[in-house]
């Protein structure tokens, strides 16, 4: 008896003198600032609510939270002062499709995906991406390890919202999607992944109307959101049937095709639908109102369908973080798509100024990624390339990094506590070398990314990755 109260008054002694989190040596290697208080000063900052950036900005961190923003603040005594003249900060990016696999690195020309474990978590803090939705996942129960390993300080990633897998009836063929059908076994499967530790939902292509009534019901139940990559149902029907997100944009919504066969998944009849449909079309408006009004959010993944011709082979500059067969196979494609997607083209100018309408109507548009597809699109350097086509698009840099940061985190209801550098919130927030309010670029030169007040490096965190994404 006397051991184990000298063994509880240790570890009560242990977890008061360490804080919660104990860094294991792994994620040590990349820290550069511990916890504590630190005077970050002459910053320019862009706050993460939209409103224009200002200078000479000091940011007051004590331990896991911003104490203070403002200009000359008055160093306490304890305090670590920098002085970070020449660089900016910005929120801590919340971003919504960020997926933990990538197109297997096999020359077959099978469709497939593989966990990436070890290089994704570090590429996207890299990336100044502290908080993150897996948006769809092929191995729950690792992204559930994960996310456990990251909030014990095991490993070096974001805090995250993990998904369940994408929840579908049989149609596409993937090796690594499961499909069910009945709409009770997809109401058994969300409360089996919420027992997991999933947090979200997400339903995919071939689904039905009652099973999408049937699994938001049982997902909203749980307290938990759900988000959809549509086919079958278009987005009027979704938002009707009270799904809180749609993903990646307007290119999923078949509520353009004439005469659609209902319930089916039609992706040829869509993708022309929306080629024929002119770019000022009542039809978005009216689409875009509706979904205003039900309070449906949509996520922008326009980097997934950034053409080829005169882009960067992987956009952001991550090409040196594949592995050599995935770069090869990365870099071929690239190639022979060369002046040969001027329809590609046509769709994505199409949806930049759709979704920014979306934005316009007051629709919460929030930003996401999506590391799947053809390879071209790699975690870290892919959120990264976002912001800078969000400015391509037409959104101010303010309005860029709101869309990622503060939008995302009203999305996950967590906007009281991060999202924006305010006193009191979350200490998350990324540095970067460079005026990053006269050029979104400077994005690409990260310094340090803060989360809950331990800063990382975000340099080490892109090398440890380099060669191994297709692989780990
Ligand atoms: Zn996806």
């Amino acid at each position: 008896m006397r051991n184990l109260i000298f063994f509880v008054a240790l570890f009560l002694f242990h977890v008061y003198v360490t804080g919660q989190t104990k860094l294991s040596n792994e994620t040590k290697a990349y820290v550069s600032y511990e916890k504590g208080t630190y005077l970050l000063q002459n910053l320019t900052l862009i706050d993460g609510n939209g409103t224009a950036a200002k200078t000479n900005q000091d940011i007051l961190i004590v331990n896991d939270k911003i104490e203070k923003v403002g200009a000359d603040l008055i160093a306490p005594e304890n305090a670590t002062v920098i002085n970070m003249m020449g660089k900016s900060a910005i929120p801590g990016l919340v971003m919504l499709h960020e997926h933990l696999f990538y197109p297997k690195s096999t020359p077959e020309h099978i469709y497939g995906v593989d966990q990436m474990s070890y290089s994704f978590p570090k590429l996207y803090l890299a990336a100044g991406v502290t908080t993150m939705r897996t948006a769809g996942s092929i191995m729950p129960q690792s992204d559930v390890n994960i996310k456990k390993a990251i909030q014990n300080g095991n490993t070096p990633g974001p805090n995250m919202d993990v998904t369940s897998p994408h929840l579908d009836r049989e149609g596409l063929g993937i090796y690594e999607l499961g499909a069910f059908n009945s709409t009770e076994q997809f109401v058994n499967a969300i409360n089996f992944y919420a027992d997991m530790g999933v947090t979200s939902i997400k339903v995919y292509n071939f689904i039905t109307r009652n099973d999408l009534k049937a699994i938001v019901k049982a997902a909203h139940a749980r307290n938990m959101k759900v988000t959809g990559h549509l086919c079958s149902i278009t987005y009027r029907e979704a938002a009707d049937i009270g799904i809180d997100n749609l993903e990646h944009g307007f290119f999923a919504s078949s509520d353009f095709i004439e005469n659609k066969t209902d319930g089916e998944c039609q992706p040829f009849e869509m993708h022309k639908s929306m080629l024929n449909l002119p770019i000022d079309s009542e039809k978005v408006t009216d689409l875009i109102a509706h979904l205003v009004k039900k309070n449906v959010a949509l996520t922008s993944t326009i980097n997934v369908f950034e053409p080829y011709t005169n882009r960067e082979v992987v956009p952001g500059g991550g090409i040196d973080a594949l592995f050599t067969n995935s770069k090869d196979k990365v870099y071929k494609r690239w190639a022979s798509k060369q002046g040969k997607d001027s329809l590609d083209y046509v769709l994505f100018n199409k949806s930049k100024v759709w979704e920014k309408m979306f934005f316009d109507a007051g629709g919460l548009l929030v930003a996401g990624t999506d590391p799947t597809y053809d390879g071209r699109i790699v975690a870290g350097y892919a959120n990264m390339r976002l912001l800078e086509l969000f400015v391509e698009m037409g959104f101010t840099i303010p309005e860029a990094i709101q869309i990622a940061s503060f939008n995302g985190a009203k999305y996950l209801e967590q906007e009281a506590s991060i999202g924006t550098i305010e006193p009191s919130k979350t200490a998350d927030l990324v540095i970067i070398d460079g005026d990053i309010s006269k050029d979104i670029s400077a994005i690409r030169s990260i310094e340090t990314v803060f989360k809950n007040g331990i800063g990382y490096d975000s340099k080490k965190l892109f090398a440890a990755a380099k060669g191994l994404v297709g692989i780990r």
